[in-house]
């Protein structure tokens, strides 16, 4: 009793040790998962300050662009104003251009017709003032007043070409702005896009991980169970299958009966295996009863970490059985078992990515097609 209930403490050891280790590139550990989400949630929080930071700068670029908005608004007004008294300042130099013709032909009326022509034919103030350099006869107020005019006129058409430069340049920066704005809003899409993919990772590990604790919960409690049995006093595993089960009539029993679907067969080249599946795979919930496929001795009962908690049966004849990946297993090496006697249960202990029994017959050490016995 005492030998047993430390075997028992040794495989619960054991389980526990295998929930943490690697099964195949396919299947996250418990540890792995969690480490997995760990990461996601970095990267998580990574590109949620950059969304920040993307978001800050595009409020900037919107305030940058609001003020430029105000000054190009300021500066229409300017220019329109500039453009108001720009008509003013010609009419008023036109008004002195032709009161100033008025009283000069006034002056000449009956006098020299030829010179007269000559001045009323031009084409424009300045070729009047130049021909009217000639003049002497033409008053010096006249000629400032008209100048000055001119003068008047030219600056409001400089200071108008210098805001309409002006407005140029905001508007070129507002553009700037614009492409600024563009880019800042495709890379927080961008972004957003990021974030979406992470927190659809972060559920899908979330999911595994739910997965992987009902695994382990399941385990600890079918370990609990065989503590408990264990503890009663009783000994006995075949309480809960009733005694032997022998089912078919080959020379072995199926040992995991009603359980026919295969995950895996014998000979199936699989990636991580080495000249072939070496048995079949039986695909049957954690803490379903494996059974002896013949009458023998069990030469192994404890832990591997490839095969987990595994049985080895010798039937003599050099005919061996091995039965692997366990959750509990209820036998111990020289005992001997009958046909269909229970010796575990299945579970995903080892190198393996769900609960199942891997079921290998060999002959004389040569692993060999279960079928043959079946
Ligand atoms: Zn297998």
């Amino acid at each position: 009793m005492k030998k047993r209930t430390k075997r028992l403490a040794g495989m619960l050891l054991t389980v526990v040790m295998s929930m943490g280790m690697v099964c195949n590139a396919n299947a996250l550990t418990m540890e792995e998962a969690e480490q997995k989400a760990d990461e996601l949630e970095e990267q998580k929080e990574a590109a949620e300050a950059e969304n920040a930071s993307l978001s800050q700068q595009l409020e900037n670029i919107i305030a940058d662009m609001n003020e430029t908005q105000n000054q190009l608004t300021a500066k229409e007004d300017e220019i329109e104003a500039a453009e108001n008294e720009l008509v003013q300042a010609q009419v008023a130099a036109d008004n002195q251009y032709e009161s100033m013709k008025i009283r000069i032909k006034f002056m000449y009326e009956g006098g020299n017709t030829q010179l007269m022509e000559m001045l009323m034919t031009s084409e424009s103030m300045g070729e009047f003032l130049n021909k009217a350099e000639y003049i002497s006869s033409i008053s010096e107020y006249d000629r400032n007043e008209l100048i000055k005019y001119q003068d008047t006129v030219k600056e409001i058409e400089e200071k108008e070409a210098s805001l309409q430069a002006e407005y140029a340049e905001l508007q070129t920066l507002q553009d700037q702005l614009i492409t600024q704005q563009n880019e800042v809003q495709t890379m927080l899409d961008s972004n957003e896009a990021q974030l979406e993919d992470i927190q659809s990772q972060i559920s899908e590990n979330e999911a595994v991980l739910e997965d992987l604790r009902a695994k382990a919960e399941e385990a600890k409690r079918i370990q609990e169970e065989q503590a408990a049995a264990a503890a009663s006093g009783g000994g006995s595993y075949t309480e809960s299958s009733g005694g032997n089960v022998v089912s078919g009539n080959g020379y072995f029993t199926h040992p995991c009966p009603g359980y026919t679907y295969q995950s895996s067969y014998f000979g199936e080249i699989r990636p991580y295996e080495v000249g072939g599946h070496k048995g079949h795979d039986y695909a049957a919930p954690t803490g379903t009863p494996t059974y002896a496929a013949a009458a023998g001795t069990v030469i192994i009962a404890g832990y591997s970490p490839s095969a987990g908690n595994w049985v080895v049966i010798n039937h003599g004849n050099g005919l061996t059985t091995k039965y692997m990946h366990h959750s509990a297993i209820c036998v111990t090496a020289g005992q001997t078992v009958e046909k269909g006697q229970q010796i575990g249960y299945v579970g995903s202990t080892g190198q393996s990515t769900g609960p199942h029994l891997h079921f290998q017959v060999e002959e004389n050490g040569v692993a060999v097609n279960p079928d043959k016995y079946l």
